[in-house]
């Protein structure tokens, strides 16, 4: 189901002991806490692309602490995942939403992210779950069809990629920051669901959307991890503690069966 990454090939991989091969003998190993990298380097715009160590820790102590997982259970409600699902989650972090999908349902678990801090946090917390370092911009790493639902929360999309990993029946959640996610820290914002559903067509269709809001009065150290966990910007004196605000924008999209083309005779 894993292809490989090297440029043109995108053979089948198949794992040996802690190897994993294509047919052409491109090979990559398997990292001590579990995950696989499969980022070339010339995809490497940076020496260590991505969320840092520090960003990471800053989200697992505050996932950690609780404050998201309000967020989760409307996630989980709103895709109806259960222990038959093939699941990617391409942009995944630290691993906190797909884990937590995996632990609740059963649901077999797939996480991409470009950063390999990210990445090995997810693998070490969540064991079960196959985590793979990759430019998920570019190419997922996956046959075409592989998955019945893909997972985007907050995180970058490939609309065209997306569709070709879905099965045909299969469905997609994206996640966005609503217009009162972080008020308190950047003011409010505007509304991109419309936006965004113009950004999946044709491809996509919105089946139905949730705003998921909650609230967690939080101390200064917490404040500190949001502001090294997020790279939007923030109002000129954001509080140092308080009541801050998360929310999500939850869309769920069914893939669109790209148009058969028509002969001649029937079109006009
Ligand atoms: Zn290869």
């Amino acid at each position: 189901m894993l292809l490989c990454s090297v440029r043109g090939c995108g053979q089948p991989l198949a794992r040996t002991g802690g190897v994993y091969a294509c047919p052409k003998k491109h090979s990559f190993d398997v990292a001590r806490s579990g995950y696989l990298n499969l980022l070339q380097p010339q995809e490497r715009r940076s020496k260590n692309p991505g969320d840092s160590a520090e960003a990471v820790a800053a989200r697992r102590r505050l996932h950690d602490r609780g404050i998201a997982a309000p967020l989760f259970e409307a996630i989980r409600e709103l895709t109806g995942a259960t222990a038959a699902d093939q699941v990617l989650d391409a942009g995944c972090g630290d691993g906190y939403y797909l884990g937590s999908l995996a632990n609740a349902t059963g649901c077999l678990a797939h996480g991409i992210d470009i950063s390999i801090p990210a990445i090995d946090a997810a693998a070490r917390r969540y064991p079960a779950c196959e985590w793979i370092v990759a430019n998920a911009d570019r190419q997922i790493p996956y046959a075409d069809a592989t998955f019945s639902l893909v997972l985007s929360i907050t995180a970058r999309r490939n609309a065209p990629e997306f569709h070709r990993v879905l099965r045909p029946t299969g469905r997609l959640l994206v996640a966005i920051p609503a217009p009162e996610d972080l008020i308190e820290l950047r003011g409010a914002e505007r509304d991109r669901i419309e936006s965004t559903v113009e950004a999946f067509q044709p491809q996509f269709r919105l089946l139905s959307q949730v705003r998921a809001t909650t609230t967690a009065d939080l101390d200064a150290a917490s404040v500190q991890d949001i502001l090294h966990s997020i790279y939007r910007p923030l109002q000129p004196h954001p509080p140092a503690a308080g009541r801050i605000t998360f929310s999500l924008d939850l869309l769920l999209f069914q893939p669109v069966a790209a148009p058969r083309v028509q002969s001649p005779a029937t079109s006009r």
